[in-house]
């Protein structure tokens, strides 16, 4: 991104360019640039058959900026607001000092657009809050964001079901798309490759399915729309976020990008096509069942119930 002055927009041919796509070369003012944002995820959303008409939305907030402007975005440039068909969906993870503010926001937020907010603790929900299971777990080598990401993913899970909702869309940015595919690269895990195929698929007993409409979008993007549509949020950073390999991985992409404008582009429509070839070969081993807490799972005991165990164990030998 580059904030200019001096030239004109390339698409209205009237107005003062505010911002350059450097990976297309365009160059747009203000309002054509929010327009864009906003076309964009209408086309994601149509391409990807994401959304029917009557379904009812469940938007997975967190007080980023991300997933702010995904609500917002939904409810302007859509109707499923006032349909009663958008719900704001929200996990706690209990990080002290971090995720209070960030509930205050949604809250706040929430009650400006007149969308419903609900929330669920992992304190509640699994008798663990996130500050506990990093004290509890043996090593560093389970690394906060994957506990965080696999109790996040059960606790939306059991929001949406428990608003009856049928898509839960998240604000997964291109930048974390291309990120997570090298990350599963480098980790063997070839079947999420799969899964992350952006066409939505039915799952659980009750067929949600799980969006996600900032796919196409840059972060960069994302922050200068929220910057300009004046949507607040949380800019203080997770105490934990840098103990996982994302960090270095996001900061390799975001080099190549300086140096190389657009490869993160290209890179997305590779992941596109590499996803699409392998999700049919994974989609089969999803439909097993957790032989502990019965929910879909690729192998005998889920990830949740793995993670408890262990960190369960633990605690009771204290
Ligand atoms: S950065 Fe990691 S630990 Fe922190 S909230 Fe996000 S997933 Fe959880
Ligand atoms: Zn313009
Ligand atoms: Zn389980």
């Amino acid at each position: 991104m580059s904030s200019l002055n001096l030239e004109g927009c390339n698409k209205c041919k009237m107005n003062v360019a505010v911002y350059k796509r450097n990976y297309s070369g365009e160059v747009l003012c203000r309002s054509c640039f929010l327009n864009s944002i906003e076309n964009k995820v209408k086309k994601t959303i149509g391409k990807f058959s994401m959304v029917k008409y009557g379904d009812k939305v469940a938007v997975a907030v967190s007080g980023g900026k991300d997933s702010l402007t995904l609500l917002y975005i939904l409810h302007k440039v859509f109707d499923y607001n006032t349909r009663g068909k958008l719900i704001a969906i929200t996990a706690d993870e209990g990080i002290d000092g971090y995720r209070d503010e960030s509930l205050q926001i949604v809250k706040e937020f929430c009650s400006r657009l007149k969308i419903e907010n609900r929330t669920l603790s992992y304190r509640d929900l699994f008798g663990l809050d996130m500050d506990e299971s990093i004290m509890l777990r043996d090593s560093t080598k389970i690394s906060s964001c994957s506990i965080c990401g696999t109790f996040r993913r059960r606790a939306i899970d059991l929001l949406a079901e428990s608003c009856g909702v049928d898509v839960v869309a998240t604000a997964h940015n291109l930048d974390d798309h291309v990120q997570s595919f090298l990350m599963n690269t480098f980790s063997g895990d070839i079947e999420r490759i799969g899964w992350s195929f952006p066409e939505p698929v039915e799952y659980g007993l009750h067929g949600i399915k799980k969006i996600k409409p900032f796919i196409g979008l840059y972060e960069q993007e994302i922050i200068f729309y929220a910057l300009h549509q004046e949507i607040p949020f949380q800019s203080a950073e997770c105490p934990y976020m840098h103990e996982s390999i994302r960090t270095e991985v996001r900061q390799f992409l975001n080099k190549l990008e300086e140096s190389h404008p657009g490869i993160k582009y290209n890179m997305y429509n590779s992941v596109l096509k590499i996803s699409e070839g392998l999700k049919n070969q994974t989609s089969v081993k999803r439909s097993a069942k957790c032989l502990v807490c019965e929910r879909q799972s690729t192998s005998e005991i889920c990830s949740v119930c793995k993670t408890l165990q262990i960190l369960m164990k633990k605690k009771s030998s204290r």
